[in-house]
């Protein structure tokens, strides 16, 4: 046999053979285990779940199972007997596949209808696998339904879909339902990993972690693209191969983004860009990565949340680490909230214009000032005390409530009339509802104040103390801030 006869493609190479090497669906193998064991078995299945999650290949397992001759102790196909081998290569009389989608219509279904009276020939059972099931025409359910309500002795279906809502209800009805579920990261590396050294493949860890992470729950996926890379015929599979396959940029430039943040070097945003679109990367799947990059270092900041990405190397565990402590949680919550409000906008056009804004306007992140430490500043600034940790400063949802409930411990210091942060506040509330005019001769690189939009102001409750002209004057230039800081914070 030629080298070129015995390729097979690695999805149907590694197809699951025992219940035991199905992965992620733990729950759904138990129930057809504990089916077979109390044969209790019901006239049809329905698998359901998205594409790549081996509804198929469970169906055909569980078929394979049903007929077997030599069932083991544990419940799986021998995989030896001949209607385990028969299946296996899709020969078998007993199990016939179809394929819904290119049989939809009432003449395909009541040829199954016809054919399914007959008795089996060896086997226990004549089961009919029909996938894309929600394929079919409403005729061919409604034929597909008689033979359901009166089933042959000894004949099952097996049905498998993406798109269960489109199957009648009164299908769904008569079949035990399966929902898939997608599989994860680390679920999907650790099968890619175990193909690899089957077939004695060089492959960089990480390397498998980003085909994993890339083939979004889709086993199929992750294999298919594990075939590509590996018909590279490169001695070994590197991170950047796969990288450049995929149409991303390396992770270092990620890492040096992290630096150029710290380091507030701004030139970093127009060489990324450039390197961007001279080597030719898809501008979508590069604010993607962004957007993971930086979800991943906001998870390393909740160490013991089940957050934490699992699908990282060492190494590349350790670079994140490091970059993490760059960082300020609010800064990584802002540059995602600012990453994910910009990645619809950007226009084809002027793709590249946009991005350098966007890289810009995130290495500057770090000398961001919120509201929380607007309000610590100030009252510093006041008191000429620092404020303690322990006592909250209202954030911006304050405003719903009155501010005395909300700050019962500073009105004990101050007895007489409100305390300084809550002449602030209220004077920020004022200031929002009636913006002040700006000066003529602004500096340009004054912030233009925004309207706040109406129901905003409503929300805001605008009783404002008096304030001494000193005090207003100090207040000024901090309201200005504090406006354009809310925008968008305070929400209906
Ligand atoms: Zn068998």
């Amino acid at each position: 046999m030629s080298k070129k006869e015995r390729y097979q493609i690695i999805s149907r190479k590694f197809r699951p053979q025992t219940f035991a090497s199905v992965i992620g669906q733990e729950v759904i193998v138990t129930t057809l285990k504990n089916a077979l064991r109390k044969e209790r078995l019901a006239q049809a299945y329905l698998f359901c779940g998205s594409r790549g999650t081996g509804k198929t290949s469970l169906a055909r397992l569980f078929a394979k199972a049903l007929n077997c001759e030599h069932l083991t102790e544990d419940f799986e196909p021998c995989n030896t007997c001949s209607s385990c081998i028969d299946i296996a290569k899709a020969r078998s009389l007993n199990v016939l596949e179809i394929d819904g989608a290119s049989n939809r219509g009432i003449d395909d279904i009541r040829q199954i209808n016809e054919t399914a009276g007959y008795a089996t020939l060896t086997g226990k059972y004549k089961i009919y696998i029909i996938d894309e099931v929600h394929m079919l025409t409403k005729e061919a359910f409604n034929a597909l339904l008689k033979t359901l309500e009166e089933p042959p002795p000894n004949v099952k279906f097996f049905f498998a879909t993406t798109e269960a809502h489109k199957i009648l209800p009164t299908i769904i009805s008569r079949c035990q339902r399966f929902d898939l579920k997608r599989l994860s990261t680390e679920e999907i590396k650790t099968k890619l990993k175990g193909i690899a050294l089957e077939l004695e493949a060089q492959i960089e860890d990480a390397a498998l972690a980003l085909i994993a992470q890339k083939s979004e729950g889709s086993l199929r996926d992750a294999e298919s693209l594990l075939d590509q890379v590996i018909c590279f015929g490169e001695e070994k599979i590197t991170l950047d191969l796969i990288s450049s396959h995929l149409g991303v940029l390396s992770k270092d430039y990620f890492f040096r983004l992290d630096e150029a943040i710290f380091l507030n070097d701004l030139s970093f945003g127009f060489t990324l860009v450039k390197e961007l679109f001279d080597s030719g990367k898809d501008v979508s799947s590069f604010i993607e990565t962004l957007m993971e990059h930086f979800r991943t270092l906001l998870c390393l900041k909740f160490p013991k949340s089940s957050t934490t990405p699992t699908f990282l190397s060492e190494e590349e565990r350790k670079k994140y680490q490091q970059s993490a402590l760059k960082y300020e949680k609010d800064q990584l919550l802002y540059i995602l909230d600012y990453l994910v409000s910009w990645a619809s906008k950007l226009q084809k056009s002027s793709e590249r214009l946009y991005l350098e804004m966007i890289l810009l306007h995130i290495l500057r992140s770090k000398h961001r000032i919120t509201v929380d430490q607007l309000c610590k500043r100030l009252l510093t600034l006041e008191t000429g005390k620092e404020p303690e940790d322990e006592k909250p400063i209202p954030s911006p949802i304050i405003f719903e409530e009155p501010i005395k409930e909300t700050a019962p411990v500073r009105e004990e210091k101050v007895k007489e009339g409100p305390s300084l942060e809550e002449k602030l506040l209220s004077a920020i509330k004022a200031k929002i509802a009636n913006p002040p005019p700006l000066p003529k001769e602004a500096p340009p690189e004054m912030p233009v104040e925004k309207k706040i939009e109406a129901p905003v102001i409503k929300k805001i409750q605008t009783t404002q103390p008096k304030l001494t002209i000193e005090e207003q004057s100090k207040y000024d230039s901090i309201i200005r801030f504090a406006a354009i800081e809310l925008e968008g914070t305070i929400k209906e």
